[in-house]
């Protein structure tokens, strides 16, 4: 039946009739408020490219756990910003490590809360890389691998300074070799990682956390922290997956967050491939054959066509992150009068929610929650 007898139009002429029809709805328990928690007291310091998301120490993090939780919004995900770093990421599993302490302050104080917690490495590895950096070659230092790329007749002109030519083409050669060095001396170890995710995730439940969300992207992470946490005893703790998440350059504004960029290289290496859509359908099988309760697809905007995917495909429940860099760039156009703020901020994740997620992860949990309210 085609126009005139069909005329959508009719279905949209009032708010009520529009409200009536409406195929998604967004209300506040579909969001997860993620949150960054630091030592000291009273410490609430701003993150630069995220206008109104702050690292908070415990204290003040309970107080932001409560407010979450009066505006209906179900549940927080931890994230932590250690004192010390280390090559065995000590911060992430020690009982004193800084989630655990939010975890449990926060549970004494807003029981009702689901706390999520963020198994990572990155954020307490000096290098700020996901998992254990392994030397791919014999170790030799800089320097060495310099002196060997470069001839000793090279060398002794260098140094003496005497044939000018000669002496840029060694510096040149000793350049190359030390890049060289760089980018091939390193490998992200996957199996030796996983003992070390495992035991974080067992120290976080025992903290109080109730969902365990892996995000570092090691192969088998999710059956070694099922495992761990059976092992233990915590049957009863689900595993949330970061299934399919994307090496992408939306995640910046969160390095500065989490102070968790990587020192060398970068993380092409564990996250996937924006291209591939059927490789991120693999991974989420995987995880979900090693026990997985939920998935997670992130980012989200620039990836819904992999959580519409997800969705028809797979029958758990699905969550979507939208991320820093997705947050940042709503905030600085708003900031600009380019955009409306709040339209734009609903609109975001109204399409997230239609793409198929349940469950988001955002930055605008609070604010929308007041919009919804
Ligand atoms: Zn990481």
């Amino acid at each position: 039946m085609a126009f005139p007898v069909t005329r959508l139009r009719r279905l949209r002429r009032t708010a009520e009739l529009r409200n009536l029809v409406t195929e998604t709805r967004l209300t506040p328990d579909a969001f997860v408020y993620p949150m960054f928690v630091c030592s000291g007291e009273g410490v609430r310091k701003a993150v630069r490219s995220m206008p109104g998301v702050f690292n908070l120490s415990v204290d003040e993090a309970v107080k932001e756990a409560q407010e979450v939780h009066s505006l209906g919004v179900p549940s927080v995900i931890l994230f932590g910003l250690p004192d010390k770093k280390d090559e065995v990421a000590t911060g992430a599993w020690a009982d004193d490590g800084i989630v655990q302490q939010a975890a449990r302050a926060i549970k004494r104080e807003v029981p009702g809360l689901i706390l999520m917690g963020d198994v990572c490495l990155c954020e307490y590895m000096s290098h700020g890389h996901c998992g254990i950096v392994k030397s791919t070659f014999t170790p030799k230092s800089l320097g060495a691998a310099v002196m060997d790329a470069v001839k000793p007749s090279q060398r002794v002109l260098a140094v003496k300074g005497k044939n000018r030519e000669e002496e840029d083409k060694a510096i040149k050669a000793a350049v190359s070799a030390a890049a060289h060095a760089v980018q091939t001396s390193f490998e992200i170890d996957n199996d030796s990682s996983l003992e070390l995710l495992a035991r974080t995730s067992v120290s976080l439940a025992k903290a109080g956390i109730d969902i365990i969300a892996p995000s570092d992207m090691m192969d088998g992470r999710v059956a070694a922290i099922r495992r761990a946490l059976d092992e233990a005893t915590l049957i009863n703790t689900p595993i949330l997956s970061y299934a399919a998440k994307f090496a992408s350059g939306y995640y910046g504004p969160f390095r500065e967050a989490a102070d968790s960029a990587p020192q060398f290289g970068d993380r092409r290496s564990y996250q996937m491939d924006g291209a591939n859509l059927r490789e991120a359908m693999r991974e989420i099988e995987a995880d979900i054959e090693e026990g997985a309760d939920m998935i997670m697809v992130k980012p989200a905007l620039p990836y819904l066509d992999v959580i519409a995917a997800a969705r028809s495909r797979f029958d758990l429940p699905l969550a979507a992150y939208q991320v820093s860099g997705e947050y940042a760039m709503i905030e600085a156009a708003a900031q600009n009068g380019w955009i409306e703020r709040d339209r734009v901020m609903m609109e975001s994740l109204l399409s997230i929610r239609r793409a198929g997620a349940s469950i988001i992860l955002t930055y605008y949990a609070k604010d929308a929650a007041r919009l919804l309210a």
